[in-house]
């Protein structure tokens, strides 16, 4: 048995003014790794690929993986990153398979696709029609039926921060090999409901996400190969953005149905749950500071979350509109994870370590589609760090897998200390945090550029927790976001 495994994810906010060329999906130095590379990349890591190569290696296939491509939201993917991508995936199916494994995303959004993996889909199956194909999803995929009508079986996520992507590709990967080895006919039906979840109400540890991925298990424990309900990702303006289902049994189209309608039904009659209001910003900040002072010592840091700004979700990480109040404010004993600025760190590193200087920091992006120029601030400070940037997740999300920030610098402007980056990654585990010598467990205030991932790996540090409505191209205000293309009519944009 011969499998083609690979990788090709994006998350596209078609918002964001982040371009994403083919060197996003790379680790800044070099393009996506491909072959042994790919491989030694991604084994033993706690990613979907990683599942897809445990699986193969199990059943003793022959593996060939053209490509394992991956880059942190941005705007939409350059036409030629993904040609580049795709065609290194279809030349390898084309050149001889039994199945096909893909790790992707579910909302690529390209220059020219408004649906990156269902073309994808469309091409491999072009390429060679009988050839089975399984596909793990993330949970904000944004579902067209291409996606369905291309592959053989679909699994998604079912933990919101994502601490099951390797459960994910062993759901996707069993499916689709008791397909090759004749023990199961995986039979998938599919649909979406026409509501747009607030990403700041979608975590699994909460109501209603948490009771849907619940009965999604449920459903596999009575015989489902995969249930998967994608509460989709919102800040994308593309036809079919919004929450979807997709149910794969064993041969039952009947029953498929069925399962994926009850889904649907159940999100649709919660749907007013996941609609997030937003608190103002001064009254945030003043209740942040009001529970630090309060709390007791060594009680863990209260956590500002700078949610509109968060570099997973396609925000430039570089608005000052949080850390700013932060500072005005007189924070003490507090960090602030992350600004991107590279120029910012080339100069503190020509400046050197403890050297002194003032810097227009952050805000070099600006956000056409808020009609917002970039707004740096101009703060004083001095550089306690320089380091490579790299670390390597302890888990429980993405565990193993290696992080890249770029030069990085910690700059100390009166009791916070920034974290500045050169690349983009989004504070979800302590060892981004120990990478530049810091230990949040001892802080009275961190600031992070995150709006549910962070809780993977820092929920438990936490005090408390203070949502901070910045700005950025992740806001959670739809009445900021201009939707053109998104099919209407959309709870809760339309009165439904
Ligand atoms: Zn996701």
């Amino acid at each position: 048995m011969k499998l083609v495994i690979a990788q090709m994810k994006h998350e596209t906010n078609t918002y964001s003014p982040v371009p994403t060329p083919l060197a996003r999906f790379g680790d800044g130095t070099s393009p996506p790794p491909e072959g042994a590379a790919a491989i030694a990349a991604y084994r033993g890591t706690g990613s979907a690929i990683g599942a897809f190569l445990e699986l193969a290696e199990a059943a003793g296939a022959e593996v060939v993986v053209p490509i394992a491509a991956a880059a942190w939201p941005s705007g939409p993917v350059h036409d030629d990153a993904y040609e580049h991508i795709a065609g290194r995936i279809v030349d390898a199916v084309r050149a001889g398979c039994d199945g096909v494994l893909l790790d992707l995303h579910g909302a690529m959004v390209t220059q020219t696709h408004d649906d990156g993996e269902g073309e994808l889909l469309r091409r491999i199956r072009a390429a060679v029609p009988g050839v089975p194909i399984g596909v793990a999803l993330d949970m904000h995929t944004n579902l067209y039926d291409a996606m369905g009508e291309h592959a053989d079986a679909i699994a998604g996520y079912q933990t919101y921060p994502h601490v099951d992507m390797h459960g994910t590709g062993l759901r996707a990967g069993r499916a689709l090999l008791a397909k090759l080895q004749g023990h199961a006919n995986p039979t998938m039906a599919w649909g979406r409901a026409a509501m747009l979840p607030h990403v700041m109400r979608q975590g699994t540890d909460d109501s209603p996400n948490r009771e849907l991925q619940a009965r999604c298990r449920e459903m596999e424990a009575q015989g489902a190969l995969a249930a998967s309900v994608f509460v989709g990702f919102p800040n994308a303006d593309i036809l079919n953005a919004g929450l979807s289902a997709v149910v794969v049994t064993d041969g039952d189209a009947a029953l498929a149905r069925r399962w994926c309608d009850e889904l649907l039904a159940m999100a649709w009659e919660q749907r007013a749950k996941f609609v997030y209001t937003i608190e103002p910003l001064a009254d945030s900040i003043a209740r942040a500071m009001r529970i630090a002072a309060d709390k007791p010592a060594g009680s863990g840091p209260v956590v500002l979350l700078d949610h509109s700004d968060n570099c997973a979700s396609g925000g430039t990480m570089d608005t000052m509109t949080v850390l700013g109040a932060l500072l005005d404010a007189g924070a003490r004993n507090a960090v602030a994870f992350a600004v991107y600025d590279p120029g910012a760190v080339q100069r503190m590193i020509a400046a050197g370590v403890g050297a002194e200087l003032t810097l227009a920091l952050g805000g070099k992006l600006d956000m056409p589609s808020l009609g917002l120029k970039g707004a740096p601030r101009t703060v004083t400070g001095r550089v306690r760090l320089i380091c490579d940037g790299r670390y390597r997740n302890r888990g429980p999300m993405a565990a193993g897998e290696t992080n890249h920030m770029g030069p990085t610098a910690l700059f100390e402007v009166g009791g916070v200390q920034i974290v500045v980056i050169s690349q983009h990654v989004e504070p979800h585990d302590l060892a981004a945090f120990q990478a530049v010598g810091l230990a949040p467990e001892r802080l009275d205030l961190l600031m992070l550029k995150s709006r549910v991932h962070w809780r993977a790996g820092l929920k438990s540090l936490a005090h408390a927790v203070v949502e901070c409505a910045g700005t950025g191209v992740c806001t959670s205000d739809y009445d900021a976001l201009a939707f053109r293309k998104l099919r209407r009519p959309m709870y809760p944009l339309d009165p439904m």
